[in-house]
């Protein structure tokens, strides 16, 4: 029986180049992307945002304008006009509490509408270099579940489970590597059990 620290080398193995997809110049565009990526592809959100980046380069750009015109950037985006809202309001406190700054706190990240832990994560990792978590999004839920890393299915208790397995310096790159095997691989539907690097160990292989 393989250790998660093996499957995570198998992983690690099989793709090399997994990273951070969402594009960002500034922590403010990067919470914008963030935002947005919420139930919607990164590719997508990638082709969105270089317009909306030009014409908001902070929070006090998108409290000027409205919006609607907020959402005339992003109608490509899934739920488009309740991210715009999330947008509008999270401005409104990195304004009024934060000094028109992201902040880099977990805590205070969370604080704002449309970020929720996993966000935050991604923030704090990305924007700021702080690791204090492991960003758990569906694919990382999935194959964590798969290969019984966890038996959770709330992703803080799942977070919590995966940071007491691996140690500190892979929690950022582990849910890349997932969101890879995820796509890839690991499907939602039809998981390619037969050409899985994991197959040898995971107590689902051919069972999905
Ligand atoms: S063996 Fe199948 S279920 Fe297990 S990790 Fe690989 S693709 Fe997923």
């Amino acid at each position: 029986m393989a250790r998660p620290d093996d499957e995570l080398e198998l992983l690690k193995g099989e793709y090399p180049g997994a990273t951070y997809y969402l594009r960002f110049d500034t922590p403010f565009h990067l919470l914008l992307a963030t935002i947005l990526s919420a139930q919607c592809t990164d590719v997508a959100v990638n082709k969105a945002t270089p317009a909306l980046f030009a014409r908001y380069a902070r929070p006090e750009d998108v409290l000027a304008s409205s919006e609607e015109e907020l959402c005339g950037y992003i109608t490509t985006i899934t739920f488009f006009q309740a991210k715009a809202r999330h947008i509008m309001r999270a401005c409104a406190a990195l304004v009024r509490d934060f000094g028109s700054e992201v902040p880099s706190d977990l805590a205070k990240l969370v604080s704002l509408a449309g970020v929720g832990r996993k966000t935050a994560n991604a923030i704090q990792q990305n924007a700021f270099g702080i690791v204090e978590g492991v960003i758990v999004d569906t694919h990382v839920i999935r194959i964590a579940q798969r290969l019984r890393w966890t038996l959770q299915k709330d992703p803080e208790r799942i977070e919590r489970d995966l940071v007491a397995i691996f140690p500190k310096g892979e929690w950022k790159r582990l849910p890349h590597l997932l969101k890879a095997h995820g796509q890839r691989c690991c499907t939602a539907q039809r998981p390619a059990c037969g050409r899985c690097p994991l197959r040898g160990t995971c107590p689902s292989a051919g069972k999905v």
